[in-house]
């Protein structure tokens, strides 16, 4: 099958996550082994309007698999959501012979990405590279597992020092908009209470489940908190409103923050951008374009970006039921 596209940009956007070298690796090797050539563009949507490019081979890509972060760097940018900062960025994209890009982002990389192919007709494939998952079409996004993985790991020592003191812990996650990190990392983690954006439990309930903890016996106790909690307060608020209600427990706060974003990437993520890399540019060669690579029932998919910025993922309710039923 002969394609048009004889070079394929390739580049990480807004917020990073663990995985996505696995998948500049999967793109930069899967171009090689198909004769086309990759090239990397730096710091975004940044990069791409100043022309910050450079030719990945095979080589280029050796020893990244295992590393978080992204060797192509992230950014925000402004400028490109301006008509002006798009035409900059077509320029560059021209000027290197360029003809069609991955992104690996989220939501509003992907609205970039479909703007930019409406005004030049240019060919985008989008990866999900967010640690959220929040991103309809791909039950899985790259960096989610490890992640929960980082979470429930940290949750582990927290509930050592925790059972030691007979302490209750509130401990911040992110996710501001979607608890999918807190609920599935809380009932990994055992928690007792997972506060989500999308459902306000009420500081009643909170209340009667930590007494009802205190009077089962239970030696410590983890609430885990997502950022966006609908619940009304955060965190320190949490403790206040805790001790001066149940003074007899005795409480802590850990708020996890950027560490959720690091690390090694777990054996999931690796396959998983590894699967999703190859599949971006077989499908660009294929001339598909404004499509973004999901996974659903283990099988890769994919889903125009239209669809895949058009909404939230909605929480896993049968998962909250566990959780409930756990924490009895
Ligand atoms: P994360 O899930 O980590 O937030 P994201 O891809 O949603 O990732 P954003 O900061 O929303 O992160 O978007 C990344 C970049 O995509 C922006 O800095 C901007 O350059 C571009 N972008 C976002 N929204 C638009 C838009 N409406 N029009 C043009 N470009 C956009």
């Amino acid at each position: 099958m002969a394609s048009e596209i004889k070079k394929i940009g390739v580049f990480t956007s807004g917020g990073d996550s663990p995985g996505m070298n696995a998948a500049i690796r999967s793109v930069v090797r899967t171009c090689a082994y198909l004769g086309i050539e990759c090239v990397g563009i730096y710091r975004g949507y940044q990069g791409m309007m100043e022309g910050d490019f450079k030719t990945l081979d095979a080589r280029s890509v050796n020893n990244i698999i295992n590393k978080g972060g992204t060797i192509l760097k992230s950014a925000r940018c402004e400028e490109f959501r301006t008509k002006e900062g798009r035409k900059k960025a077509y320029d560059q994209l021209t000027k290197e012979g360029i003809d069609a890009f991955v992104v690996i982002g989220g939501n509003g990389s992907f609205t970039g990405a479909l703007l930019f192919n409406e005004e030049y007709k240019f060919p985008v494939m989008g990866i999900p590279g967010t640690i959220d998952n929040d991103i309809l079409g791909s039950s899985y996004t790259i960096g989610f597992d490890t992640a929960i993985n980082t979470v429930v790991d940290a949750i582990d020592k927290i509930r050592d020092t925790a059972s030691s003191h007979n302490r209750l812990f509130f401990v911040e996650v992110m996710g501001r908009d979607v608890g999918h990190i807190a609920l599935n990392a809380g009932v990994g983690a055992g928690a007792e209470e997972i506060l989500i954006p999308e459902q306000n439990l009420g500081l009643e309930r909170l209340l009667d489940s930590l007494k009802r903890s205190k009077a089962s016996g239970k030696s410590s106790s983890i609430v885990i908190v997502a950022e966006g909690d609908k619940i009304g307060k955060n965190v320190f608020e949490l403790k206040e409103y805790v001790e001066e209600h149940l003074p007899i427990y005795d409480v802590r706060v850990s708020v996890l923050g950027h560490m959720q974003r690091g690390g090694n990437p777990t054996c999931f993520d690796r396959v998983l951008a590894s699967r999703m890399g190859v599949k971006a540019v077989e499908s660009i060669l294929e001339g598909k374009s404004n499509l973004m690579v999901g996974i659903k029932d283990t099988k890769l998919v994919l889903t125009p970006l239209a669809e895949a910025i058009k909404a939230h993922t909605e929480i896993d309710e049968e998962l909250i039921r566990v959780s409930d039923i756990m924490t009895t």
